[in-house]
């Protein structure tokens, strides 16, 4: 679904990818874990599109076209979400009109018709319901005033409203207390845990892991994969720490 080809990028003139390489097949759950600094953002950034994030050498496919050469929303609309460490609040934007205006951009992108007011307001409670978002929350502006556990609940609920095939959840976990941790880990499994899709998972913490359980474990250092292995490479990580790997 997704591969990633000697992938070199930029920020701010500085390179931090350097030669990153891997390959993310349907129904797979890779977990990417990496000392801070190491570029794990990066990667999301430049799989995103976002301006400044600039590839400068290697290539990425996702279904078999060339997404470096899409535009950000037509990614999105190609069936990729970001979810992000930091959340942005949208002041002035109420979480409603986000989604609706986001998963109506995708549909017409796709040729297909937008949503119906009924239809959506069914969509996006029945999303929200699993997530512990109330409607009420739904209709302030997105992420304003929202506590760090509830930002990454509303991402999950825009997830679930996208219903992406490929998602890069950027430490989804972090700043998450053990009841959140398991609200958002059950939502990536229920929502993303399909022969048809597949989650790149950027986290420092075996706990989500315990939840949402990884196929393949990559160690992400100095802008490329220096490691990879089964769930068992987590646990090795979490006992001895990146320094004896990257070494
Ligand atoms: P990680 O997510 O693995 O902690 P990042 O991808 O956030 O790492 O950052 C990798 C490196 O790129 C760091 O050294 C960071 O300081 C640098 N970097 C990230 N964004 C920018 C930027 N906008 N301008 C300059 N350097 C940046
Ligand atoms: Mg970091
Ligand atoms: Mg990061």
């Amino acid at each position: 679904m997704l591969k990633i080809e000697n992938l070199h990028a930029e920020v701010g003139g500085k390179q931090i990818l350097n030669g990153l390489t891997l390959s993310v097949g349907a129904g797979e759950i890779h977990a990417i874990m990496g000392p801070n600094g190491a570029g794990k953002s990066t990667l999301g950034y430049v799989l995103g599109g976002r301006p400044g994030y600039e590839a400068t050498q290697g290539s990425v496919t996702f279904d078999g076209k060339d997404l470096l050469e899409l535009a950000p929303d037509e990614r999105a609309a190609a069936g990729l979400f970001l979810g992000f460490q930091y959340p942005v609040e949208i002041p002035g934007v109420s979480n409603l009109q986000f989604l609706r205006t986001a998963l109506n951009a995708q549909r017409r992108a796709r040729g297909e018709d937008e949503v119906s007011a009924g239809d959506f307001l069914r969509l996006a409670r029945e999303q929200a319901d699993k997530l512990g978002i109330s409607m009420d929350m739904m209709k302030r502006a997105v992420n304003v005033g929202f506590s760090g556990g509830e930002k990454k609940r509303n991402e999950m609920v825009q997830m679930g409203i996208v219903d992406p095939r490929l998602a890069v959840l950027d430490e989804t976990d972090s700043g998450l207390d053990i009841d959140a941790l398991r609200v958002v880990g059950e939502g990536i499994n229920r929502i993303m845990r399909r022969p048809d899709k597949a989650v790149l998972l950027i986290t420092h913490y075996q706990r989500l892991l315990d939840i949402v359980e990884p196929d393949f474990v990559h160690v992400l250092a100095d802008g490329r994969i220096v490691r990879s292995g089964g769930p068992e490479l987590a646990h090795k990580l979490e006992r001895e720490g990146y320094g004896a790997i990257a070494a």
